[in-house]
């Protein structure tokens, strides 16, 4: 791995300029406190997203009928940390979801109830591809078998974790909000809880007079669920070598907005390129767009969700998936879709693109993976709802059977996984994506032979090369990015501004980052952060290192800079966006 001067016109590696944190020391804790002074539950569920409010779900159906078990798990059976302020909050997708997994999880629930609800906005009956050469001109291409979405629902995931949320604590869960999980507790050589996150300190950690202790939570399984390669999941991964004979994980990053129209939309429509991202091998952009039409049933209202999501193993520094949002709204296909409209929500989020070789082994001693946090997305179809709400539900169903044989490990639940129609799928899809690291056109040819063959050619274990080891240089996709005109094009802040985010001035940073690094490294943060978190002094120089100014508390905690060199920890709970219809 090389690391340059810092030469603007040069190529330097994030990678080579590590996060400062220790991970096995700061997020591992070793024993629990005193009896006299944790909370003991029966299951913690780390994350109340659509995975984590699975699991607490299927496991309370399953302990209904079972009160002895309920009875031994304590006055605590399920509890769920979120983060957010309320479940939801922090939760952003497409989204648009196959419907098996969450029909068997509510049975009773029909599709057209799951719309009274408000987290479900209609099924899909008409969709369209089209290839976009150029910033003006369209072309259909007949729908490729992982854009197929008859059939499906589009959702908000946002809304479906607060409905999920309102029936694990109708069914008994105790859900810990604005509570974050700091660190997982080893003792010998098993997960045996977690430990909730200080609550009060200011800038420098300094406890403030509302200043409150966070607590061990002791539990007889733990679930993490915290969504795109969590903070104690990656703590969890390496002590226990969960990812041993892996390949690395790779992440993509996902800004979406969420338009009222004046027309509905009548079918739902993705784009793949090449215009708006530069597809040589230099720059190494991968990118698509989604277009889903949403009936509010509710109030009436025609909206659609619309976004971009781009590979994080680009080397251009200047990519910035904010502004090409901002920039693919221009297109007219788009415009004729949003205009007269009325942007009403914006967010941003990373998802873990790595698939089937890069998911880490998915239980330890005491404790299991699932969601995102496992890894399990399929990128070349952006599918991963599904996919989280099976893996909560058979993570469930194995912690109920360990339990009640009186096991503490839960090593079912992998097998279960690989058996399921999930692990099945993933591993369909193991080889698609990779080919793109050659660049988009020479690698589409052995995508499309992936997808072909259903996964049988090209055979073997594609490798993934890590986002952080690319050599970033300084680019010009910048120079497209259209000037905001806070009507229908936005910039940075204003976007954040309607997420709600809430994080106090005060707070300590949660972003951990060298703060004096190659200007490439640098530009490299200052575009990709959707939520303008980074900025460059003005009068830093042109050429070798520059220094790095942290505006933490505009982050909405989107994750992607743990794929270039940096890292999100857990803010204070209660922080950061309350995404509401994401
Ligand atoms: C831009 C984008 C578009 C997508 N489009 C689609 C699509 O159209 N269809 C589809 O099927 N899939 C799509 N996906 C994938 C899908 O959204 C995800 O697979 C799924 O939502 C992940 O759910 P999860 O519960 O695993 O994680 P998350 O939704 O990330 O939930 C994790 C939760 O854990 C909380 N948390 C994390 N760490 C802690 C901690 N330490 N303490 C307390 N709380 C914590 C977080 O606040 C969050 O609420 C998309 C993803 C993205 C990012
Ligand atoms: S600072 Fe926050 S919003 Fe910006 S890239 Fe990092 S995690 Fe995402």
């Amino acid at each position: 791995m090389s690391a340059s001067t810092g030469n603007g016109n040069g190529k330097a590696v994030p990678a080579a300029y590590p996060p400062p944190v220790d991970s096995p020391k700061e997020f591992v804790k070793r024993g629990l406190d005193a009896e006299d002074e944790l909370i003991e539950v029966g299951v913690a569920i780390v994350g109340g997203g659509t995975a984590g409010l699975a699991c607490a779900n299927r496991l309370l159906q399953l302990l209904a009928d079972d009160p002895a078990l309920m009875e031994r798990l304590g006055e605590v059976p399920v509890a769920v940390l979120e983060k957010a302020k309320t479940c939801g909050g922090h939760n952003l997708s497409g989204a648009v979801m196959r419907p098996g997994p969450l029909q068997e999880l509510f049975p009773d629930l029909s599709r057209e109830e799951w719309r009274k609800e408000g987290f479900a906005f209609g099924e899909v009956e008409k969709e369209a591809v089209y290839l976009t050469p150029t910033s003006k001109v369209k072309i259909r291409i007949p729908t490729p078998p992982p854009f197929k979405n008859h059939g499906n629902e589009v959702i908000s995931v946002s809304a479906l974790a607060r409905y999920q949320q309102r029936m694990a604590e109708e069914a008994g869960a105790y859900i810990l909000t604005e509570t974050s999980a700091t660190q997982v507790i080893v003792e010998d050589g098993r997960v045996v809880g977690v430990r909730s996150g200080d609550k009060g300190r200011g800038k420098d950690g300094e406890p403030l007079g509302n200043f409150e202790p966070g607590t061990d939570i002791k539990a007889k399984a733990t679930v993490f669920a915290e969504g795109c390669w969590g903070h104690l999941t990656g703590a969890a991964i390496r002590e226990f070598d969960l990812a041993d004979g892996r390949e690395p994980q790779v992440w993509e990053l996902g800004v979406k907005e969420v338009w009222k129209v004046p027309r509905p939309l009548d079918r739902l429509i993705h784009t793949v390129g090449p215009w708006p991202v530069k597809i040589s091998a230099r720059y190494g952009q991968v990118g698509g767009t989604w277009i889903y039409p949403m009936k509010d049933e509710r109030t009436g209202d025609d909206l659609v969700s619309i976004g971009f999501v781009v590979g994080l193993e680009y080397a251009d520094a200047t990519t910035s998936p904010h502004d090409l949002l901002q920039l693919f709204k221009l297109h007219p296909l788009v415009r004729k879709i949003l205009e007269g409209g009325e942007r009403v929500a914006w967010g941003a989020k990373a998802l873990p693109g790595g698939g089937y070789w890069s998911m880490p082994k998915l239980s330890m001693p005491g404790a299991v993976i699932v969601g995102d946090a496992g890894g399990m997305v399929d990128t070349a179809a952006l599918k991963g709802v599904h996919h989280c709400i099976a893996s909560g539900k058979l993570a469930a169903e194995a912690i109920y059977r360990g339990l009640k044989n009186g096991e503490s490990s839960f090593e079912s639940y992998e097998y279960a996984i690989e058996d399921s129609e999930t692990g099945k799928e993933l591993y369909q899809v193991r080889n698609t994506r990779q080919p793109f690291q050659k660049g988009f056109l020479k690698g589409g040819p052995l995508v499309n032979l992936a997808i072909a063959s259903r996964g049988k050619l090209p055979p073997g274990r594609l490798k993934w090369h890590r986002n952080d080891e690319m050599p970033m240089f300084v680019g010009n996709t910048k120079d497209r990015y259209p000037r905001p005109d806070g009507r229908y094009t936005f910039d940075k802040l204003s976007s954040v501004f309607i997420t709600g985010n809430a994080t106090r001035d005060d707070a300590p940073n949660h972003i951990r980052v060298q703060k004096h690094v190659p200007r490439e490294v640098a530009e490299t943060w200052k575009w990709m952060c959707p939520a303008g978190v980074y900025e460059i002094p003005e009068d830093a120089p042109e050429t070798g290192p520059v220094d790095v100014i942290v505006n933490y508390t505009n982050c909405v905690q989107c994750g992607a800079i743990t794929a270039k060199g940096g890292r999100l920890t857990t803010p204070e709970g209660g922080d950061g966006p309350l995404y509401q219809i994401t």
